[in-house]
């Protein structure tokens, strides 16, 4: 593979959440072989003079749904197969398009869109996936609506299909290590109600303890970890006793529960962006009144749980959540978290952050000697303000595996010292 350098970067620290300029990055084989801020020998590398311009690490998003095409789960789950992975392929497209190199899928995403990335097939991020969450009957993976008398069983519907419904320890047992059969990287379990299903409540717990720390313990034991979804304190100090690593949206977060979740090192990953795009569209995409009531609840607290969290030393991570056509709003994610968080702390939640937190320190979320090359390079000043991060014209090249899926940079003359 051809050798790539960057020269004249201001580089972004994402440990210390810093600019450093006049970086020069070295790429080959799609891994970072040198960061240096003195002149080096370049031989025959492609060689780009960024004068200045802003590099930061991938992004990532630790809380997506590639394969939810359609914002109502049962309708998704109607889809034929064949058709929601089509539409995965444009939703894979268009979050790399947008400067994320890495997602984290919290439901629905299969082994096969991973191979189809890795493959060549599909364009997209890397993919993290937890195969289908698991969730007990009637609990927010459980997307069958209401007197609905079929069975969802965990032999039929991978693609789409968001729940593994699995009761008691010896079958949640048995989902886990089914999921990771199939090839899951995470495990993710719904430990309370949610917004997108009508008849959990939303301050509701779901498992017992016993169950939860039941998968728990088959994740651990291969060599993984869990998130969990859950909003209220009981739901959130259930799952952080229980071992769970993070906890996805935590709207309903009080100070008892952000204190104990910083003494277990637990991380958050806040979703704002997902009910800002329900307050929005929930209506014309046809979300019932108690669905929207639910989202009007956890809207109002997403940013004061998140403020509380943050203060109390709890470690923020990055994650969207949106579904169907709302996906588009991914930016938002960054742009809604600054009223809490400087634009360059919520950058650091999107590389360092999250790739701590998916057991990939070193390799992602960071450009440093040994990690995967993704990078973007940008026009103009992030740490001022990441409006400028949703103009695409901003995002001058957008880097994944040290291959540019976007190149609008000029060459330098070869054979520079750079
Ligand atoms: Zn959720
Ligand atoms: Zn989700």
């Amino acid at each position: 593979m051809t050798r790539i350098v960057l020269h004249n970067a201001n580089l972004f620290d994402s440990e210390s959440a810093t600019l450093k300029p006049g970086a020069t990055i070295v790429i080959e084989n799609g891994i970072v072989d040198a960061v240096s801020f003195e002149p080096i020998e370049v031989g025959d590398a492609q060689v780009y003079d960024l004068d200045g311009r802003v590099v930061l690490p991938g992004l990532i998003d630790a809380h997506v749904h590639v394969s939810s095409s359609v914002a109502d789960f049962f309708k998704l789950s109607l889809m034929p197969q064949s058709l929601i992975t089509a539409k995965s392929k444009d939703i894979l497209e268009q979050m790399l398009a947008r400067g994320f190199t890495t997602v984290r899928d919290a439901g629905g995403a299969d082994a096969g869109l991973v191979a189809a990335i890795e493959e060549g097939h599909f364009t997209g991020p890397r993919l993290f996936i937890a195969g289908r969450a698991i969730t007990q009957t009637g609990g927010h993976g459980d997307t069958r609506p209401a007197f609905f008398s079929g069975q969802t069983c965990a032999c039929c519907g991978a693609v789409g299909m968001l729940g593994h419904v699995a009761d008691g320890v010896a079958e949640v047992r048995r989902a886990v290590r089914e999921e990771i059969r199939n090839g899951a990287t995470h495990i993710k379990v719904m430990a309370g109600g949610g917004i997108s299903t009508p008849n959990d409540p939303i301050d509701g717990t779901q498992y017992s303890e016993e169950e939860m720390k039941a998968i728990v313990d088959e994740a651990t034991a291969a060599r993984t970890y869990v998130m969990a979804h859950a909003y209220s304190p009981d739901a959130i100090q259930r799952a952080v006793r229980c071992g769970v690593r993070s906890i996805e949206h935590g709207n309903l977060i009080d100070a008892a529960t952000a204190r104990l979740m910083a003494a277990h090192g637990t991380y958050l990953v806040p979703t704002l962006a997902t009910y800002a795009a329900i307050a929005r569209e929930g209506k014309r995409i046809g979300w019932s009144e108690a669905m929207l009531a639910k989202t009007g609840r956890v809207q109002n607290m997403g940013v004061s749980a998140m403020k509380m969290a943050y203060e109390s030393g709890v470690k923020i991570g990055l994650g969207s959540d949106l579904l169907g056509e709302m996906q588009v709003l991914q930016h938002e994610e960054l742009t809604l978290r600054e009223t809490v968080m400087k634009p360059a702390e919520i950058l650091r939640s999107a590389t360092w952050v999250n790739a701590e937190m998916m057991n990939q320190s070193g390799r992602l979320g960071v450009i440093a000697q040994g990690a995967h090359a993704d990078l973007i390079v940008v026009k103009g000043n992030p740490l001022d303000g990441l409006a400028i991060l949703a103009e695409p014209q901003n995002l001058l090249a957008i880097m994944k595996s040290g291959a540019f899926h976007t190149n609008r940079l000029t060459r330098s003359t070869p054979n520079v010292r750079a």
